[in-house]
């Protein structure tokens, strides 16, 4: 590779599936990040994630070495372990008491030989993956109705359209650049109509002409309501459901009975009867519509049937297949398509061929030549580790994701790769909370370093390409997992050299006798069977399928009304609306909703090593309606315990009627690397839905209470202490210097041994800044004297040092400083109560060479020195702008626009993520 060599690669995070132009410097490992302006999915614009990309290179934190049993290895004796265990286990216990728990993440060809070792060779189901947890809603809401897993529209479609109906989903933060580019079409033509349906008022509803704040769990009421207004309105398309569409007469007959009126609509729902009335009649009045819809739809106990609500509407006015409507599932990982494709979700067999029949399954086991084919789906996620932590499946592969904070119960998940007997982790980060419990660790690529392709949300493939070599003796997945597969006798069917390979097979696949005589199915790679290594390395972003008829690929489906059942018509499905499972009671009476933030990606393996993307949101928070805080005598900004059934977590209470009463919403991201009490898979309810297996992670009964600590504090630092893991023996959050190899041993026995010093005694956070890294602290018991706990231990560092401290231990306050060389090294801040100083002003001393007197002076108040100005809470991540600059030209100049502000301070101006949160300060 050529030095500052300009790459075109995509982005690892959402599955908007941003092209990203990429300069690179292998020499130095740095690159320069813009978006790829020949991108459809983008078209050179980026998120804040995806901006902040180069920022996330580093190899600090990366696993750059086989490990077993806590120590480094060659990758022979790594991958023999992993084979003979394996063996092993399905000689002794049969082929089902082994699993693989695979990746969004994972690119397309590293999917496909996962999926083919364990399905085709190994012969059992068991491979799922973390899209699971993520979109199986939409897969079985699919093929129910169209006979497929297919997206019917793609992002053209936003310009087409006259109304763009979005459904449990913050795209603003979770799917920004299709948000922006929803927003741009608004701006140009604000006769578009966008209505927003979500019980939380998101940053979404900033662009929203109405938004329906409807009872959690009510979509599917709401769906069936408009169905049966169609049809009492005449605004039915009676020729498209005679000729293309079976089941329509059930389906309309199950809608009228669950709310036949407007007014009972609106009274189950919970929202008002002309808002209500307003979207239905605005659905009747514009024939291009697109319903997008994200996990408030698909993670639910019900999600599949709210899908088919979605289709439902859609299918009954023929507004699917032409341009500018049609319903839309965003997909949130960046290759959840990709997983789909080849089959890597447990019920599903390869290339969108499942289990159902035997010609499907002896279809496959032709084409891959593997005799011991698995017959049947294997396990689903939850069921997956409840089977380890039954000790049905004793060994288990986890592939680029981390379980024991994403899952639903994640203590639980947590208890079951304790005890599973054999558990190998292949992963780029060397501490995760899941890393920490593997047996064997296997260092794979990361982002920068991988090659292959990714499937974003409308079908469009694109590739990944490496910018820099491997980092130490990282290697790409799919090499991982056909090392395994030959050393596990499988040599013939494994022998790949080069991705381009494996992406041939899977292309060939798709089409293998995909033909009318076996029954079309809607993916199909088949143009592409033969694609040259030069080809594949210079493929451009393409929609499936390409094939003999679009051999260019294809926009959209179903424009023709044909469909891949077997009468070739759509389904109605009749929906009855079903509550959530466990509804709020009298010991747990709030409904606690779980989502994304705008800065940060899943556990924040990646997006946390970015300072900047940790400014916008630095702790675990929860969103509190003001009727609920005063019932529950919550203050602002003070922290809270957060209780389910099935577990506990200490998050800042954040008080906004943007939460409807009766409903919590805490962020996913929080991990045991970040935080000590902040995981909220922990709490969630592991109740799944019945057609797809998908997780209720939208709706836990949970309870709240304030969290009284003795004290709290927070520690500025330029170097990183290991806050997070130190002893609780001086009864208080001991900061130490954090030394070289910390959790580098992935001792199984001592990583078990870690959660004993997470007590619920202690609440603290880290957050990585620019130049230094923030701790925020409390505790329930006072040390005997915080100089000597904290200022001893400090010293131990080693170089002199100047300090200023402030101690009035009646009042139990500490403040301290220290200084090196004139500058700021540490800087503590503790009290009795949560009066503390804001962090940013003191945070920006870190980037100066050295300290000013009026600085120094100043240090141990925590306010700036007059005529300083602290810029407040980061607003804008992309240009580092915080709340009180805004306010300030906000102020001084009479801005009157969020385009002023831009023009001003730049801020909103890169990803527009922020753009609703300046409107609001305007
Ligand atoms: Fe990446 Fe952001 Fe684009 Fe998603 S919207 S693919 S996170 S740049």
């Amino acid at each position: 590779m050529n030095d500052n060599a300009t790459i075109q690669t995509t982005c690892p995070y959402c599955g908007v599936g941003c092209g990203i132009s990429a300069i690179v410097d292998e020499q130095n490992r740095q690159v320069n990040i813009s978006g790829d302006k020949s991108h459809p999915a983008n078209f050179g614009r980026l998120c804040s994630k995806g901006s902040a990309l180069g920022e996330t290179i580093e190899l600090k934190g990366r696993l750059l070495q086989p490990k077993v049993y806590g120590h480094d290895v060659g990758w022979a004796e790594a991958l023999d372990l992993v084979a003979d265990s394996f063996i092993k286990t399905i000689e002794q216990y049969g082929s089902d008491a082994v699993a693989i728990y695979g990746s969004g993440q994972l690119l397309t060809e590293d999917y496909y030989v996962a999926n083919k070792l364990m399905k085709g060779f190994i012969g059992s189901g068991n491979m799922d993956t973390n899209s699971r947890l993520c979109m199986s809603s939409s897969v079985a809401g699919h093929k129910r109705a169209f006979g497929s897993d297919t997206v019917p529209g793609c992002y053209d479609d936003y310009e087409q359209a006259e109304m763009i109906i979005l459904i449990g989903s913050n795209a603003a933060w979770c799917h920004p650049v299709s948000f922006q580019r929803i927003r741009a079409v608004k701006e140009a033509n604000p006769a578009l109509k966008i209505v927003v349906i979500d019980p939380r008022r998101t940053a979404s509803c900033d662009i929203a002409d109405l938004h329906l704040s409807i009872a959690s769990g009510s979509d599917a009421i709401l769906f069936n309501g408009l169905l049966a207004f169609l049809s009492q309105q005449n605004a039915l398309n009676q020729a498209y459901i005679d000729a293309h569409t079976e089941g329509f007469v059930k389906a309309l007959e199950a809608a009228a009975n669950s709310g036949d009126t407007v007014e009972k609509v609106a009274v189950q729902c919970r929202v008002a009867i002309d808002d209500v009335r307003c979207f239905y009649q605005w659905f009747v009045s514009h024939e291009k519509v697109m319903s997008l819809y994200s996990q408030g739809i698909n993670q639910s106990s019900s999600g599949t049937d709210k899908v088919n609500a979605i289709i439902n509407y859609h299918l009954a006015t023929g507004r699917i297949g032409k341009p500018g409507m049609g319903p839309f599932s965003l997909t949130g990982q960046p290759n959840a398509m990709g997983g789909r494709e080849v089959g890597g979700l447990s019920h599903q067999l390869a290339a969108h061929i499942d289990f159902s029949s035997p010609d499907d399954i002896n279809r496959v086991a032709r084409f891959w030549g593997a005799d011991r084919i698995a017959r049947k789906p294997g396990l689903v996620a939850v069921e997956l580790f409840d089977a380890i932590y039954d000790g049905q499946v004793k060994a288990v592969w986890i592939m680029g994701t981390n379980p024991v904070v994403s899952m639903p119960n994640a203590d639980k998940v947590k208890l079951a790769l304790q005890r599973c007997d054999f558990v190998v982790v292949s992963d780029c980060m060397a501490h995760t909370d899941t890393t920490a419990l593997a047996h064997v660790l296997l260092p794979a690529l990361g982002w920068s370093e991988k090659d292959g392709t990714v499937t974003n949300s409308e079908r469009r493939i694109s590739r990944q390409r490496a910018l820099f070599s491997p980092a130490g003796s990282a290697k790409p997945d799919w090499w991982i997992i056909t090392q395994v597969a030959r050393r596990m006798g499988y040599e013939q069917a494994f022998q790949y050299r080069h991705t381009y390979e494996i992406f041939r097979e899977h292309a060939a696949l798709s089409g293998f006798e995909n033909n009318t005589a076996h029954g079309l199915r809607d993916f199909d790679l088949s143009a592409l069977a033969d694609i040259s290594e030069h080809a594949y390395d210079r493929l451009q972003p393409i929609q499936w399928p390409i094939n003999q008829a679009y051999p260019q690929g294809r926009a959209r489906f179903f424009d023709d009304g044909q469909f891949f059942t077997a009468s070739g018509k759509a389904q109605f499905i009749a929906i009855v609306p079903r509550p959530p499972v466990n509804p709020p009671d009298e010991g747990y009476p709030l409904v606690l909703n779980t989502g994304r933030l705008r800065d940060q990606w899943h556990t924040m393996t990646r997006t946390a090593i970015a300072a900047q993307l940790n400014q916008h949101k630095p702790e675990p928070f929860v969103e509190v309606h003001p009727v609920d805080a005063q019932r529950h005598a919550l203050s602002s900004n003070t922290l809270a315990v957060i209780e389910s059934r099935w577990g506990s977590m200490i998050a800042r209470v954040q008080i906004t009627d943007s939460q409807q009463q009766g409903s919590l919403f805490v962020p996913m991201h929080w991990t045991e690397q970040y935080t000590s009490q902040g995981r909220m898979g922990a709490l969630v309810n592991p109740v799944i839905d019945p057609v797809s297996k998908q997780p209720e992670s939208k709706h836990t009964p949970v309870r709240i209470k304030a969290y009284h600590p003795v004290w709290q504090g927070f520690i500025l630092s330029r170097r990183e202490l290991t806050i997070l893991n130190a002893g609780m023996d001086c009864g208080c959050s001991l900061p130490l210097p954090a030394g070289e190899g910390r959790g580098e041993g992935i001792q199984k026995s001592a990583n078990r041994d870690r959660s004993q010093y997470i007590t619920e005694s202690d609440y603290r956070v880290k957050i990585k800044g620019e130049q230094f890294y923030r701790y925020e602290l409390a505790g329930l018991s006072l040390p005997v004297d915080w100089r000597s706990c904290v200022r001893d231990n400090l010293d131990d560092i080693g170089e002199p040092a100047q300090w200023q401290e402030y101690q009035d231990t009646g009042k139990g306050a500490y403040r301290a400083a220290r200084i090196v060389d004139n500058r700021l090294e540490t800087v503590i801040f503790i009290a009795a109560d949560n009066h503390l100083p804001e962090r940013n002003w003191l945070a920006g001393l870190f980037s100066k060479t050295a300290l000013e007197t009026s600085e120094r002076r100043a240090l141990l108040t925590g306010q700036p020195p007059l005529g300083v100005a602290d810029v407040g809470m980061i607003v804008c991540a992309c240009f580092n702008v915080g709340e009180k600059t805004i306010r300030t030209v906000i102020k001084e100049k009479g801005l009157k626009t969020h385009q002023d502000v831009g023009a001003c301070l730049k801020a909103g101006t890169n990803c527009g993520s922020c753009v609703p949160e300046i409107k609001a300060l305007l």
